[in-house]
């Protein structure tokens, strides 16, 4: 199968996990793919703030005119506003692998069922089955009107 920018990128390079047959769900294997998957990301992220960073630095200078000043500002709010995501989903990632090392990961919090590989693969920190989500999203959706 020819490989796709999307597919690719959305695994941070990895390539899709070969189940074999009768491959029991999470085993070392498995865990040893997300785990890379987790970190290769986390990796990213990191690269992502530190590049920011000291972006932010460089062009910290002092504009005389107002409306630069001004422009300027609302960028480096809307970066620190992405870093402060990053950072966030950085944690996350750690409490996954976390999740990992205690053989926890990969099954639903709320009603224990296996999450599935594919669905880790788009959403490596996911916690919940896709049924459970669903619901916890109508219920968010409910609650905030
Ligand atoms: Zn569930």
């Amino acid at each position: 199968m020819p490989k796709t920018a999307a597919s690719t990128d959305s695994l941070h390079g990895f390539e899709p996990y070969k189940e074999t047959k009768g491959e029991e769900y999470m085993n070392e294997k498995q865990q040893e793919h997300f785990r890379n998957l987790l970190l290769a990301w986390k990796a990213e992220l990191m690269a992502e703030v530190d590049r920011t960073v000291s972006h932010m630095k460089d062009e910290a200078a002092n504009f005389p005119d107002p409306a630069d000043r001004a422009s300027q500002e609302e960028e480096f709010s809307l970066e620190l506003r992405t870093r402060d995501r990053e950072r966030k989903l950085i944690k996350k990632i750690d409490a996954t692998l976390e999740l990992i090392d205690q053989d926890d990961y990969g099954f639903c919090e709320a009603c224990g069922v296996d999450i599935g590989i594919r669905r880790l693969e788009a959403r490596p920190t996911a916690t919940l089955c896709v049924d459970c989500k669903t619901l916890a999203e109508i219920k968010e959706r409910q609650i905030s009107g």
